[in-house]
């Protein structure tokens, strides 16, 4: 299997930011928030044992998943949480799995917002943290959202802490300046990783 990068970075950090550069360097990258919406599709088998576990009410009129409706629900009823996490992990698990094996660039990136959080880190040889304080954090995150920032603080607080996450990655990119600045650093990462795609695995 080739070389697999695993990218993570607190919300609003700039792993999206990061992710295009490298995309535009070629390099194919698997986004683990993607994938959790698309194992969730009409049709999918989470879909329906979601709907087996909860009830019908889990399905908007379309057939599409209520994530709003499951999402007050975890929040009233905190152990729902794991009967849900039982059905998506996996299957989430399986497909990223799935597609980084597909993958024909000279390696491969999993982005993910909570890549230790979940075990995800286990699926990569290498990690890169992209990494911003929390104030950088709030600012950017809330004009991308239009979120207010006690929702952003939330996310923050519910996510693995910056301190955790700089020792737990082999390579951390600081991204508190421009564009230009992310991509200077990005750039002999990139051909780091090129030449450990060319060693066997
Ligand atoms: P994440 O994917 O980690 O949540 P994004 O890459 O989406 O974060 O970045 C959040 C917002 O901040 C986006 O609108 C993005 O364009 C912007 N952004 C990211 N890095 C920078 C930077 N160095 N300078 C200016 N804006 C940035």
């Amino acid at each position: 299997m080739s070389f697999i990068l695993g990218i993570t970075g607190g919300i609003g950090s700039g792993k999206s930011a990061a992710t295009q550069w490298f995309e535009s360097q070629g390099i194919t990258v698997i986004d683990a928030d993607i994938v959790a919406r698309e194992i969730v599709e009409p049709g999918q088998p989470s879909l329906q044992a979601i709907q087996q576990s909860f009830g019908d009410w889990v399905l908007l009129e379309d057939g599409n998943l209520n994530r709003r409706a499951l999402r007050e629900y975890i929040f009233q009823f905190p152990e729902a949480r794991q009967t849900l996490e039982k059905i998506t992990h996996p299957a989430i698990r399986q497909s990223i799995i799935q597609q980084l094996q597909q993958a024909k660039s000279p390696y491969v990136i999993l982005v993910s917002p909570l890549l230790f959080e979940t075990n995800q880190h286990e699926l990569v040889h290498h990690t890169l943290l992209i990494d911003a304080d929390e104030q950088i954090q709030l600012q950017r995150a809330s004009q991308r959202d239009g979120q207010n920032e006690e929702q952003i603080r939330k996310i923050i607080a519910a996510q693995m802490s910056r301190t955790q996450k700089q020792q737990l990655a082999n390579d951390t990119v600081l991204n508190d300046g421009l564009l230009e600045h992310l991509h200077l650093q990005l750039k002999p990462l990139h051909l780091k990783y090129l030449q450990r795609a060319e060693q066997v695995f």
